[in-house]
């Protein structure tokens, strides 16, 4: 029986494994699909995430609820043989072992680049898996809470300042639900105002979202604008080290 292993359980590796249980006749294939995670992450949910309008495990589908006739394995693929047809298979916890296949589809996704940027790596947070959109989550309700305890002046405002870098679609809309998230939260906290809040955005490009019209793209700087959330094209973003953003 032909073998097909998907490298990657994400949106595509997934579909792919779905997909293939319906159409394949019984005896046809036999599928294994590899994941060092054991859920899917529907990545377009994040930002809710984020901002907490999602709950976390409504954003992430069970591999193995889900699909019934594919072999889940949970661990990273480390190695891909073209010549031999043969990829290594290395789990959290034990040792690595190898399996041949017929067919591969290599679905295993994309990083959060962080560039030779000082800083990024050790401060950032990526928007990848739900982990990290809880991690920014907490991040803004602790800082509220830090902040609460503080005078007005520069640690107050630092805890208070949120920096997101990239203006594409997923940078644009995780940014815009911060923002709606931290005005929302100021109800609760009667010694801080909106103007004690700010946000910007870094995009290295003379625009954002070049998924949408120029026209689109200007109403949504505007728009976060008018909600003190601010974006600064042409810019680069040179540090981040100790948490201290410099701009270029
Ligand atoms: C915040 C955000 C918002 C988005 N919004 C939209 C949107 O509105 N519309 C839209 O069309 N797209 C959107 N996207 C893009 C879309 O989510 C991605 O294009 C899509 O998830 C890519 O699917 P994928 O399967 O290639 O990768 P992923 O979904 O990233 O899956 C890759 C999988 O591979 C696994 N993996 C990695 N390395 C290995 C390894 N060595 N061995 C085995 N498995 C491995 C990972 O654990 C992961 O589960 C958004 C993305 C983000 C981040």
């Amino acid at each position: 029986m032909p073998k097909i292993l998907i490298v990657g359980g994400g949106y595509a590796g997934f579909y792919t494994a779905l997909k293939l249980e319906r159409a394949l006749r019984p005896g046809e294939a036999e599928v294994t699909m590899v994941d060092p995670l054991p859920y899917m992450t529907y990545q377009p949910f994040l930002p809710e995430v984020v901002a907490g309008s999602i709950e976390p495990r409504h954003a992430v589908v069970s591999h193995r609820r889900h699909l019934v006739k594919t072999n889940v394995v949970t661990a990273k693929v480390t190695n891909i043989n073209h010549a031999t047809k043969t990829a290594t298979i290395t789990p959290a916890v034990g040792e690595a072992w190898d399996v041949d296949y017929d067919i591969i589809v290599v679905t295993a996704g994309s990083v959060s680049r962080t560039f030779p940027i000082p800083g990024v790596a050790d401060e950032a947070i990526g928007l990848k898996n739900i982990e990290e959109a809880v991690e920014i989550r907490d991040r803004i309700l602790t800082n509220f809470d830090k902040a609460a305890n503080l005078p007005a002046g520069p640690e107050r405002d630092r805890l208070l300042t949120f920096t997101v870098v990239g203006g594409g679609f997923a940078g644009i809309e995780v940014f815009g639900e911060m923002r709606s998230l931290a005005s929302a939260l100021l109800r609760y906290y009667p010694n801080l105002t909106f103007d004690d809040t700010h946000f910007h955005l870094i995009e290295a490009m003379g625009r954002i979202m070049p998924e949408v019209s120029l026209k689109t793209s200007l109403w949504v700087i505007k728009n976060l604008a008018q909600r003190g959330a601010e974006i600064h094209l042409e810019t680069q973003l040179s540090s981040a080290v100790g948490g201290k953003i410099e701009m270029s």
